[in-house]
């Protein structure tokens, strides 16, 4: 749940926490329509679109966070904005007390398309990633940081393979080892495993809670799998439909670590928290779903 205190009387602003690393406040984002263009079909002007409203969530280092919202709620929206890709129209985005002006090799981004080099073996790609951020570091000691992490996500024997020799999950675990190789404070992951098949998701869930465990950076991860989330947050942060999103609820994931499936499963609070969930994605989609029904 949200922790909102009230302290001296008066109630803090949602979510403002003194010992946060990353402070999302008040952050609202539009996207400016096109000036002038007429839609013959739908017989309107181009409009201003409101994604997000006034979202304000506190992250605390060294916590795994998801997100977990119907789908064009604004979570890449919002993701984008932390990496620094783009910017909120009035709001802040505070990481380390410093606001975020753009990308840096403080955040690590993991993308659902993967987004490797197809020329570049695997190495390659990772030591490209390395090389980039840390221009002066010797070649012996990319090659070891190169090395450190094809070993971590279990692609040992594959260096000189290319992308288009790798199946899915494979790609995606040098994607993840070459967000991790910069060594960000952060790793950002939009909806990682969104493109593999139900098995080889499972898999690397299984894979990232172990790397989770070796590395506890903090994360933020956008999923549409409730047992994702589940088995691999902290906390989950619950986004309502679009247009102007906010965050609904933010749910506190009380199982211990390291977490098996197998086990957690087993928990009656595992069911609960999964039926809050379900609950609240049926809900905002039906209505997301009854909003198309009535615009057509
Ligand atoms: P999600 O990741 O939750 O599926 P997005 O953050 O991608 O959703 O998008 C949120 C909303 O903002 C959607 O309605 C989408 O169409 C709109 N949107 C996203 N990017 C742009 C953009 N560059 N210009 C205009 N609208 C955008
Ligand atoms: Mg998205």
């Amino acid at each position: 749940m949200m922790d909102v205190t009230a302290v001296n009387g008066t109630m803090p602003k949602p979510g403002y926490l003194e010992s946060a690393q990353l402070s999302i406040r008040n952050v609202t984002k539009v996207f400016p329509g096109k000036k002038g263009l007429f839609n013959r079909i739908t017989r309107q002007t181009s409009r201003d679109f409101l994604a997000i409203e006034d979202i304000n969530l506190d992250i605390e280092p060294n916590t795994f966070v998801t997100i977990i919202g119907p789908s064009g709620c604004g979570k890449s929206t919002l993701l984008n904005m932390v990496a620094g890709l783009s910017f909120p129209t009035s709001g802040d985005l505070i990481l380390n007390n410093q606001p975020i002006t753009g990308p840096g090799p403080d955040r690590g981004m993991v993308f659902q398309t993967y987004a490797l080099m197809p020329w570049m073996t695997v190495e390659d790609n990772i030591r490209f990633a390395v090389e980039t951020v840390y221009p002066r570091m010797s070649l012996q000691q990319q090659r070891r940081i190169v090395k450190e992490h094809i070993q971590l996500v279990g692609l040992s024997g594959a260096e000189k393979k290319h992308p288009h020799e790798l199946s899915g999950g494979m790609r995606q675990r040098v994607g993840i080892a070459r967000a991790l190789a910069i060594d960000p404070q952060i790793l950002l992951m939009d909806e990682p495993f969104g493109a593999l098949d139900a098995l080889t998701r499972g898999f690397l869930q299984d894979e990232v809670e172990r790397i989770w465990e070796q590395k506890r950076k903090t994360v933020i991860m956008i999923t549409h799998s409730i047992d994702e989330a589940l088995l691999l947050s902290d906390r989950i942060v619950m986004m309502t439909r679009g247009p102007a999103a906010r965050i609904d609820e933010v749910l506190d994931v009380p199982f211990g670590r390291p977490r098996q499936r197998e086990v957690i499963e087993q928990l009656p609070a595992y069911h609960e928290l999964k039926a809050e969930m379900e609950r609240h994605l049926f809900r905002e989609t039906r209505a997301v779903e009854e909003a198309r029904v009535l615009a057509k």
